[in-house]
């Protein structure tokens, strides 16, 4: 059994990132499974010197640890090109050179919102290259027109119909006509997935849909078994929305400049996972040892100015 922490190296660990972190690493351990640590650079904005560091200093920070990497997406490209040529070859993805204003104009339905529609079915070429060549701002994938289920071990049984929310997607970009193209984030996580032999996936929910789009890509690619899929609830702003700059700075890397210890920072996502009512300095071993899944809600988490305030206390 293998699970991985698959952090973006935006810059911007930020406590609900935290949250699921440890969640993902408390249950590992719990069970003995092995974690791999892999740095997700890529289909990102550009990653700016020093970030990957200091994403793997954060974890340590926390107490999390892992026993595989971390390696780094961007350094071993040859997989995610085999999977194309796999995938052109199988007829299954076409080359795809328009703009999203002119996939907005195509699609029937009202401007407001417009990014949300899925990829108009009529846009698809009739004819698909059978070889994969690196030379259009994307490629995307026939994405059949049939439900996706399958049983999320913590939020559930789930239906979704990819053809219907995102229709065909894009698995491969190359904004830079001068530099070479890179996989989209959906391909990249199957097939680092798949070869680095995951069988847990833990992370938000707001991956959720991602995950039917994942197992078309699996079963695609002939990859199997599925992983066991984990989303748990994100931590979200007072206003519901997913945590971001106008709820302040919520980066763990601020706390800690403010002298915040990680014991609060702990304790705070221990209160999220329900092992505590209120929040309460923690130590990993603690959490570790306290994690449960029963006890995660299953609602929205929301961080508050109380939190907020909590935390920043201790550093008087
Ligand atoms: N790298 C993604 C993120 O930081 C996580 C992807 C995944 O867990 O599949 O949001």
């Amino acid at each position: 059994m293998r699970t991985r922490l698959a952090p973006s190296p935006t810059g911007a660990l930020h406590l609900g990132n935290a949250r699921t972190f440890l969640a993902n690493w408390a249950l590992a351990r719990q069970r003995s499974w092995h974690i791999t640590l892999r740095i997700e650079d890529l289909d990102t904005p550009r990653v700016k010197p020093g970030v990957i560091d200091l994403t793997i200093d954060l974890l340590r920070w926390l107490g999390i640890d892992w026993d595989e990497g971390p390696f780094v997406q961007s350094h071993e490209p040859a997989p995610h090109l085999a999977a194309m040529h796999s995938l052109a070859a199988r007829g299954l993805i076409y080359p795809c050179d328009l703009t999203r204003a002119q996939i907005e104009a195509a699609a029937s339905a009202p401007q407001e919102g417009a990014h949300d529609l899925p990829f108009p079915a009529h846009l698809r070429p009739s004819a698909r290259p059978t070889a994969f060549t690196d030379s259009s701002p994307s490629w995307r994938f026939l994405v059949p027109d049939e439900p996706v289920n399958f049983t999320d071990e913590f939020a559930g049984p789930q239906s979704h119909t990819p053809a219907r929310t995102v229709g065909d997607f894009v698995i491969w970009t190359r904004r830079d006509p001068g530099k070479p193209g890179q996989p989209a984030y959906q391909l990249a996580v199957v097939v680092d997935d798949a070869r680095q032999g995951i069988t847990h996936v833990v992370r938000g929910d707001d991956l959720l849909d991602s995950a039917a789009r994942q197992i078309l890509l699996y079963r695609a690619l002939g990859l199997s078994p599925l992983p066991h899929y984990l989303h748990l609830p994100l931590v979200r702003g007072s206003d519901a929305k997913r945590l971001a700059k106008r709820h302040g700075d919520t980066r763990l890397d601020a706390y800690r400049a403010k002298g915040v210890p990680r014991e609060r920072v702990i304790g705070l996502a221990a209160h999220w996972c329900g092992l505590c009512s209120e929040p309460r300095p923690m130590s990993p071993d603690e959490f570790r040892d306290r994690f449960s899944l029963n006890t995660i809600p299953h609602g929205p988490v929301t961080f508050t100015a109380e939190n907020d305030r909590w935390l920043l206390e201790s550093k008087n």
